[in-house]
């Protein structure tokens, strides 16, 4: 059975073109084409989305996993995630599910609920939505974060914080924490790279950090974001928002359309570690 979901964030534009605002992509999309997210169709002049109550991977993770170290420690959540993406990162740790077309397995919000639910007996704290990019699965998150908000379980987002204001604040009230990824400190690298703008990652960051718990996860790439200089700026911007937010610098591992590329040294983790802790108070290095 399908169940394309009429999408919220769309208007309706000449020739039965629509103007998708979820994002800041703000794709102008053509009758029966897809947005630059794969995730949402134009069918007859209205926007769906393609990915409501789908999922392609579901498991009950550590939180630590996420990674949030400073939010329930030691307390487990389930995870779930559908497919399609809003950014084009060679590198991608999720290529299968976030850009090719993995198996599919119908869920309705309810369903999710009732599964967090039974699961707190295995310390289940609510539901994380991750492995890959949420803020595209708009729609059943909405209404599946209120759900689990009303049964007193919590909501934890893992994004890449390309998501426009207005989808942010209508959603933001009912998410306990987040973990954003901040790909680089570089606009050239948000370019090239994701097909994205640092610019609209930083004012997502800017913004959550007023409203919930939250960590930032920078994926350190041998020869692309891994200078000292690049970590110190992101270490003092994130210390001018508050130098308690956590960042994590993780492990790369060559994946998707990045294979050449070594995996990154702990020996450069470290130091750049030690950069970062002159700025901030919380500094990890995982994935190792
Ligand atoms: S959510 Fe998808 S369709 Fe909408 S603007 Fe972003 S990339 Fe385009």
């Amino acid at each position: 059975m399908s169940r394309e979901k009429q999408a919220m964030f769309f208007n309706k534009i000449d020739d039965l073109k629509v103007h998708c605002f979820l994002c800041p992509h703000n794709c102008i999309i053509k009758p029966e084409a897809l947005g630059f997210c794969k995730a949402r169709k134009n069918i007859d002049g209205t926007l769906y989305s393609l990915n409501y109550g789908k999922i392609t991977s579901m498991a009950l993770d550590p939180i630590e996993k996420k990674p949030l170290y400073h939010f329930k420690p030691e307390s487990m959540i389930l995870s779930v995630g559908t497919f399609g993406c809003n950014l084009k990162c060679s590198f991608c740790q999720n290529w299968m599910i976030a850009h090719e077309n993995p198996q599919l397995y119908n869920i309705t919000s309810e369903q999710l609920v009732k599964k967090a639910l039974e699961l707190t007996s295995n310390e289940n704290i609510g539901i994380a939505y991750t492995y890959n990019e949420p803020s595209i699965w708009y729609e059943f998150i909405y209404e599946t974060a209120i759900l689990i908000k009303e049964s007193g379980l919590l909501n934890v987002l893992v994004t890449n914080g390309f998501i426009n204001r207005k989808a942010l604040e209508k959603i933001i009230p009912y998410i306990d924490a987040i973990n954003i990824d901040v790909k680089a400190y570089t606009d050239l690298f948000y370019k090239d790279i994701c097909m994205a703008k640092l610019k609209n990652v930083k004012e997502t960051v800017e913004y959550v950090a007023t409203k919930c718990h939250l960590e930032v996860t920078t994926l350190v790439i041998p020869g692309l974001n891994d200078s000292a200089k690049e970590i110190v700026l992101l270490s003092k911007w994130l210390s001018s928002i508050s130098p308690k937010i956590p960042l994590h610098l993780s492990r790369f591992f060559p994946n998707y359309k990045m294979r050449e590329v070594l995996p990154t040294s702990k020996e450069t983790l470290e130091n750049l570690r030690k950069e970062a802790l002159e700025y901030l108070n919380h500094v990890y290095i995982g994935n190792i």
